[in-house]
């Protein structure tokens, strides 16, 4: 996975959590780049997968060169709100493992079924959960949570409990 982070909270707490909720939807991880960016206001973590396979390096921070990076399966882009106005960590980390289970089982489909897996969505299509592809995404993130359930997939607690506490730990600085 190529992350490229472009907000404050540290790589080594937002790298596990894409790493394993990737491997839970079974997703091929290795060169998918995943962009993580910081909202201008508040509210909640939005993510967003892309069905191409490349992405202007213009948008990736420390990137001088326009050149065009190539990724398997599609890309994703992550949004979070800034982390001053995040009112409960908890709530935090558990949306962003969804977020990122989600995206993740819209780059598993298009690793498995091609692009028209993921068509490009227009607003004026059908509302968002009539999406074939968005309830196939939803039953992924289902699955792997009823598993976890069950002690089959590992449980996120620790990795989320260490995003937890550092936001914590910030908000008090
Ligand atoms: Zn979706």
């Amino acid at each position: 996975m190529q992350l490229h982070n472009q907000t404050i909270i540290p790589d080594n707490l937002i790298n596990p959590i894409l790493q394993l909720s990737g491997k839970h939807i079974r997703a091929r991880t290795p060169d998918v780049l995943v962009l993580v960016t910081s909202l201008v206001r508040g509210g909640l973590t939005k993510g967003t997968a892309f069905n191409y396979h490349t992405i202007s390096s213009k948008r990736l921070k420390n990137s001088t060169s326009s050149r065009i990076l190539i990724t398997d399966g599609g890309w994703i882009h992550l949004r979070i709100p800034p982390i001053s106005s995040v009112s409960s960590s908890k709530m935090f980390v558990q949306r962003f493992w969804y977020v990122c289970l989600h995206e993740w089982g819209h780059i598993f489909d298009l690793q498995n079924g091609g692009p028209k897996r993921l068509p490009w969505s227009k607003d004026h299509r059908q509302r968002w959960i009539d999406r074939p592809e968005e309830q196939r995404a939803e039953l992924y993130v289902a699955e792997v949570e009823t598993k976890i359930h069950l002690g089959i997939l590992k449980n996120p607690i620790s990795i989320l409990t260490e995003l937890e506490n550092w936001i914590d730990t910030y908000q008090v600085r």
